[in-house]
């Protein structure tokens, strides 16, 4: 388990790359709701997502011999981008494999950031597989998306400051995919505060960590297309952390459609003037979808903005968007 004095260090850590993202008041999800509701804006963060908050802490945690090796991720997206952000900063080879079910926004991101990309198979599963094969052929060191103690300390550090924005909260909604976010995050929520409630959001198509936790074990759980795109993949089966982490820190997990993300996407844009990926969104759909009573000053974090902008464009202009046509497991 990860504990609130590893994230403090990772904040210390990776204070000088990571931007201090802002905690807002919306004022319509609070009328909506009838309690003050906040928005931590980390689709503002370098990079358009948390995801640097670990991966910083995971490369400044490199010794000599395996920054001089590089290193290698397996991604949805975001993972990778931070990944190459912090592996540049620092001087050090990055190699990032992905699925074909990877945005090309998201590629392009990474690729920006001087990475090189394979692309590989149809799910995380598969891209691992080359992950694999870089670590065992070039030696290079594999940081994870999620289950990882740099990366969960990493990602931890947005709980500190969510609890110094708005210290008296006491409900908060995290996405949740492999569950390193809501790890790290609750982690350090409830070491503050103990009586905080910490939601996970998923989509409902492939929500693995709930299949999973619902098992009582580490399953596979098949990948689907989905407008929340950065919450695809499986948990490992070989998990370590982030599944006893969710199990024993997290309070409900709770699923939303694709009609619900579309229209958070849609209430961010016009209601708040913010641009957020479907993955980022799931927080506000819960909440305008009645799937979460909140009783106090509750936090919903906005994740990520790398969303594809011609799609953003078609979902806020109201088109019936299916990015799930064509899936065979639809
Ligand atoms: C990765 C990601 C998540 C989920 O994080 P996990 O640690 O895998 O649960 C949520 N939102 C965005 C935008 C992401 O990139």
């Amino acid at each position: 388990m990860i504990d609130i004095a590893e994230i403090e260090a990772a904040r210390g850590r990776i204070a000088s790359t990571v931007h201090r993202t802002r905690t807002e008041l919306s004022d319509r999800l609070s009328t909506a709701v009838d309690v003050p509701v906040y928005l931590k804006l980390e689709h503002h963060q370098r990079t358009g997502s948390f995801k640097i908050r670990g991966a910083t802490n995971a490369i400044l945690n490199l010794s000599d011999e395996q920054r001089a090796k590089g290193v290698v991720g397996v991604s949805t997206g975001n993972h990778g981008r931070g990944l190459a952000y912090a592996a540049r900063q620092n001087g050090v080879r990055c190699i990032v494999a992905i699925s074909q079910l990877v945005p090309q926004n998201k590629i392009d991101g990474i690729r920006a950031q001087g990475a090189e990309v394979r692309i590989v198979g149809q799910s995380q599963d598969d891209a691992q597989v080359e992950v694999d094969r870089l670590v065992e052929e070039e030696g290079m060191t594999m940081i994870p998306p999620f289950d990882h103690p740099d990366i969960i300390a990493g990602q931890g550090t947005l709980g500190l400051e969510l609890i110094e924005d708005v210290p008296d909260l006491t409900t908060v909604l995290v996405q949740l995919s492999g569950g390193g976010l809501i790890s790290g995050v609750a982690a350090a929520l409830k070491a503050r505060k103990p009586d905080i409630r910490v939601i996970g959001v998923s989509m409902e198509r492939g929500a693995a960590m709930y299949a999973c936790q619902k098992a009582g074990k580490p399953i596979a759980v098949p990948e689907l297309s989905t407008l929340a795109d950065s919450l695809g993949g499986g948990i490992g089966l070989d998990n370590v952390y982030t599944f006893e982490m969710t199990r024993d820190l997290v309070d409900d997990i709770v699923l939303v459609s694709e009609a619900e993300i579309a229209a958070a996407i849609r209430h961010a844009y016009w209601q708040e003037h913010q641009i957020i990926e479907g993955s980022g969104s799931v927080g506000i759909a819960a909440l305008l979808a009645g799937k979460v009573r909140p009783n106090g000053e509750t936090v919903l974090l906005l994740s990520g903005g790398n969303i594809d902008m011609a799609l953003h464009h078609r979902i806020v202009s109201g088109e019936d968007v299916d990015v799930t046509a064509g899936d065979e497991n639809a």
